[in-house]
């Protein structure tokens, strides 16, 4: 019911637009990617706009630059979601999670359709929600609703930008890979996905100073607690500027304390424009889900969540050890 509810809602829009989360990962750019590619096979056009700019190491799924970034064109982004009929909305729970776009896209008459796999998603502004948390990325959900839709048929141009969000997503099949996620795979495989290209063009093509504040951050700015089984990582702006650092250099920093032994809690701190960034990583049951909604202004799932933090970035680092004492102490209180 719902995917005729879906495909009743793509054939009666003229505009449609799809929209992705702040600070697009390789989930949220295969997504609306992925989406766009199969609207374009229905003989729909449609816009793609998110809040900022992709890193740029995404770029190869937009190789005609036709994405629309809010910060760079708010005018024509804001008309355009004004006037369209039907908002897809992919890869995220909550409005907020798309900035200053949240009071548009509220207030906009349009039908709007929510394709996401994060915990309690927002559903009151949403004529139809697929919604999944058991699942390995958003483009995974997306793969099995097309594949309902189209009958199994997976044209390459929808199959790979699929594929790199699924990859990004799972940090390249480590963490949330289920059966079906391996199904997946084999499928876009034998849809004829070059799997070492899209490995290389996503994970083999960093520049040699993101390397080298990868050195940098792990040798002077990386602190381990093993009385928490935490370790946390924090790049400043001095370092920033230092190692010429750019958007999306950081991808997977956060997940390398993991790999430590006896360390199951990840945190990596991102000073930014009048903001802290935070992300947070779990590889046990320790629910960084719920420390990023109570400590740090965000959410996401429950072994990768993320937020900001609004204080000094020299307090960062008591401020996260007093709400992991907090936390760790009730997680170990549950587990008696
Ligand atoms: P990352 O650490 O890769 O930036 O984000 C990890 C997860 O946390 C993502 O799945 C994302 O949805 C979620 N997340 C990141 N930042 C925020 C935020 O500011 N608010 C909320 N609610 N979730 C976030
Ligand atoms: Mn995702």
């Amino acid at each position: 019911m719902q995917i005729d509810r879906f495909s009743e809602l793509i054939l009666s829009a003229n505009e449609l637009v799809i929209l992705s989360h702040t600070n697009p990962d390789g989930d949220a750019i295969g997504s609306v990617v992925a989406m766009k590619r199969f609207l374009t096979l229905q003989g729909k056009q449609s816009t793609i706009i998110i809040p900022n700019k992709h890193p740029e190491y995404l770029s190869f799924l937009d190789p005609d630059g036709e994405m629309l970034v809010y910060k760079e064109n708010r005018k024509r982004a804001e008309n355009i979601i004004r006037s369209c009929d039907l908002i897809l909305a992919l890869d995220f729970n909550q409005l907020s999670r798309i900035d200053e776009l949240e009071p548009i896209v509220r207030e906009s008459l349009s039908h709007k359709v929510l394709v996401d796999h994060h915990p309690s998603p927002e559903k009151g502004p949403f004529d139809l929600v697929f919604s999944e948390t058991e699942i390995s990325s958003n483009c995974e959900l997306l793969y099995w609703l097309f594949n309902s839709y189209r009958n199994g048929e997976m044209p390459l141009e929808v199959a790979e930008p699929l594929y790199v969000g699924m990859m990004t997503d799972t940090n390249n099949f480590a963490n949330s890979v289920l059966a079906s996620t391996f199904k997946m795979a084999s499928n876009l495989i034998e849809a004829g996905v070059d799997k070492e290209r899209l490995q290389h063009l996503v994970f083999g093509g960093f520049n040699e100073s993101r390397m080298r504040l990868m050195g940098h951050l792990l040798s002077e700015k990386m602190t381990i607690l093993p009385e928490f089984e935490a370790g946390f990582i924090m790049l400043s702006k001095e370092d920033q500027e230092r190692f010429s650092f750019s958007e999306g250099d950081s991808e997977g920093f956060v997940n390398i304390p993991l790999s430590i032994k006896g360390i199951n809690i990840s945190a990596l701190f991102t000073e930014s424009e009048g903001v802290v960034r935070v992300s947070l990583r779990s590889s046990n049951d320790f629910s960084v889900n719920k420390m990023a909604r109570r400590f740090f202004n965000g959410g996401g799932h429950e072994r990768a969540s993320g937020g900001k933090l609004f204080i000094p970035f020299d307090q960062v680092a008591d401020y996260f050890m007093e709400s992991l004492n907090i936390c760790i102490e009730e997680y170990r209180n549950e587990q008696i």
